[in-house]
């Protein structure tokens, strides 16, 4: 598993090979006036050893910043598990880049699979891009990288469905909503964006409740607010998690969060 050294070094031609052009590796690129181009100090060092790291490897030695027009991924799923949020969100909205984000290699290898299928069998006419080529997943520790892949204020909305729960008290600190954690998520979103997050377990629910609310840079959205999202259904219904704590008749518990504007700096 690799990470970008920096949100730049990343290829997300290779994710979304019909809103993003790949970053030009020659010196040619130097003549191109929407191409930024960095040198790096070093190669790196290991060999890339999954799917993913062919986006970093691609970048060596030269990065490049996106050409002007690209999309940028708006929407991150953290820990997306099987992609459900994603399949269901791509065609709501059509024009966003979405990313799920995933640590175990099977799952990832699995969604890769399932959206290559769903984008073989909805592709458009001469020009147009067609369905699913605004999702992607890629392998990575959302708890360690993600300000390596993601801009300040770049995202608009990150989930965090169904995260796992961690019951004992001394695991409590792997938790994916953590104080620490809170301060990278109020980084990459941008300031109206929003935090959902949904669980099956009361407890956990509680504990998200409790840290994001008292983070000076979240603030609780009303539920009424919420029935005019487009998303929430998804978000409740969607995902493979949502739809087994639906067969077993078990509670939802959801919370949102805004991304309030930073303070004003004196
Ligand atoms: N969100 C999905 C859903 O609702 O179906 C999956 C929920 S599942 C209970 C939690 C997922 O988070 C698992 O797929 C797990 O591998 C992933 N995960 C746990 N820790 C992670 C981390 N640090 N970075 C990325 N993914 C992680």
């Amino acid at each position: 598993m690799v990470s970008p050294v920096h949100p730049g070094a990343m290829d997300w031609s290779r994710h979304y090979p019909k809103h993003c052009s790949p970053p030009a590796h020659s010196l040619d690129a130097l003549a191109d006036p929407d191409v930024t181009v960095q040198v790096p100090s070093k190669r790196p060092h290991s060999p890339p050893d999954d799917l993913d790291a062919l986006c970093m490897r691609s970048c060596a030695p030269y990065t490049a910043t996106a050409h002007a027009g690209d999309k940028r991924v708006e929407f991150a799923d953290i820990g997306c598990g099987y992609g459900g949020l994603m399949v269901g969100l791509a065609s709501v909205y059509p024009d966003t880049l979405m990313l799920g984000m995933e640590i175990r290699v099977k799952v990832q290898e699995y969604v890769y699979q399932r959206i290559q299928a769903l984008r073989a069998q909805n592709e458009g006419p001469e020009g147009v891009p067609g369905g699913y080529q605004n999702i992607s997943i890629i392998r990575m520790n959302a708890m360690k990288f993600l300000p390596n892949f993601f801009a300040k204020g770049q995202l608009t909305k990150l989930f965090f469905l169904f995260p796992d729960p961690h019951f004992k008290k001394k695991k409590h600190k792997a938790r994916i909503i953590s104080p620490t954690l809170l301060a990278e998520y109020a980084y990459i979103l941008h300031p109206g964006g929003i935090i959902y997050t949904i669980t099956d377990v009361k407890d956990l629910h509680e504990w998200m409740v409790k840290h994001l609310t008292s983070h000076p840079l979240f603030e609780r959205i009303p539920d009424d607010e919420l029935a005019s999202d487009p998303a929430i259904p998804h978000v409740r219904q969607s995902t493979e998690e949502g739809k087994k704590v639906e067969r077993n008749n078990g509670d939802k518990f959801l919370a949102c969060f805004r991304r309030m504007d930073d303070p004003i700096a004196h």
